[in-house]
């Protein structure tokens, strides 16, 4: 998950949304993109860069390039689909009716994309969230309205999401809705912003609403109208934000590793949902079928640094909550050793960036060695994955 900015105003902003994101960078992301509507011509213009926001930004001529007061952006930090120019966002329908920005997972996208292919939509992309746009297109080509459209997709949508949405009939409109992933919108004299985290419009807002789950928001230059899940019009309390730039960036919190502990119980709920289908465990999607896990005999876990200390946690758990023994090795020394793998065991690799040497070392002679492997990484598209 990473960042979304939106501006509608009297300024230009394609900028505005380039200074945004850089804002979010810190938390990193693996690609960028921006969509700005010309009010002069109508058309809705999306350009996006793998790696860094300063690619996009040379595309861009730091925005100046792309007229237009009306506009989403973002930085993506790939959960489906590898980090590419076409799997970064916004996404959009063909005839860009719907131009959209997500942050977090749609869990269910399978079984969406399913429904839309029999609609006969077709699909550019890997991600979860062209098929969030695909879907909010439907219903709005279905009802006319896009509150109505968005709130029935919404419905729908088994997961997490933080959306930043322009419709092409709705000039100076941005729509925007979230579920488990921070959203929040701000205000000042010349307009209102959309931002996932406050530093991304620190710099030009000092008072912002929150949005709750399962809420909406309607943006235009001089107002910002909220509405529930049953499209009935809310009111919510302004907040004014004390913070400096330096404590936003660690949402209140004293330091970046206090922030990342509180964020831990969101970060396992998120990995899990993945796993987890009408309240049963199912990893059939990582190719681990009940008939291989019953049979299991051992599992190793490797990993260096704070990931193998994760896997000493997990063989904790894994032991006390079933009778398959687990060994926790450091990639480092897997890979000098010689291992002796028992029959039918699983060797589980973590690493946070998916590119630890000596984890992929050892992941390298686990299968050399004929045992089946299992990455936990956070990001795709990495060595390991
Ligand atoms: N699941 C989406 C994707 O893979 C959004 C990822 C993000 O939050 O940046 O494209």
């Amino acid at each position: 998950m990473c960042g979304i900015v939106g501006y509608v105003g009297d300024n230009q902003a394609a900028p505005l949304l380039l200074h945004g994101l850089s804002k979010l960078e810190y938390r990193g992301y693996d690609s960028a993109g921006i969509a700005v509507r010309n009010e002069a011509t109508g058309d809705i213009r999306i350009l996006k860069a793998k790696g860094r926001l300063h690619a996009l930004s040379e595309k861009t001529d730091d925005g100046h390039a792309v007229t237009g007061t009306c506009g989403i952006g973002h930085t993506r930090w790939a959960t489906h689909g590898e980090p590419s120019e076409v799997n970064a966002h916004p996404h959009c329908t063909d005839d860009k009716s719907v131009v959209l920005v997500h942050n977090g997972i749609i869990e269910n996208y399978q079984e969406l994309k399913e429904k839309l292919v029999r609609e006969g939509y077709d699909f550019y992309s890997e991600t979860d969230t062209e098929i969030a746009t695909k879907l909010i297109d439907y219903y709005y080509k279905k009802t006319g309205d896009p509150l109505e459209a968005l709130t029935r997709a919404m419905l729908r949508f088994r997961g997490s999401y933080a959306f930043g949405i322009l419709f092409k009939d709705y000039p100076g409109k941005i729509f925007a809705a979230r579920k488990d992933s921070p959203l929040i919108i701000g205000k000042n004299e010349t307009g209102h912003f959309i931002a996932s985290d406050v530093p991304a419009i620190l710099d030009s807002v000092r008072n912002v609403y929150y949005i709750d789950n399962l809420e909406i928001a309607e943006l235009t230059r001089e107002k910002v109208h909220f509405y529930d899940i049953d499209r009935n019009e809310i009111k919510k309390e302004m907040v004014e934000i004390k913070w400096n730039e330096e404590a936003a960036e660690k949402g209140g919190y004293e330091h970046f590793m206090l922030k990342e502990i509180f964020e831990q119980p969101k970060a396992v709920r998120d990995t899990m949902n993945a796993y987890i289908k009408d309240e049963q465990i199912d990893f059939s999607a990582v190719g681990l079928t009940d008939e291989i896990i019953e049979n299991l005999e051992r599992v190793y876990i490797i990993a260096c640094g704070s990931a193998y200390h994760v896997g000493m946690a997990a063989k904790y758990i894994i032991e006390s909550m079933s009778n398959i023994s687990v060994e926790v090795d450091l990639g480092s020394e897997f890979r000098y050793r010689d291992p002796k793998l028992a029959k039918n065991s699983i060797v589980i690799i973590i690493s946070q960036s998916g590119e630890t040497a000596d984890s992929i070392a050892a992941l390298r002679l686990s299968k050399e060695k004929g045992a089946s492997v299992l990455g936990i990484v956070n990001v795709v598209g990495s060595s390991i994955a």
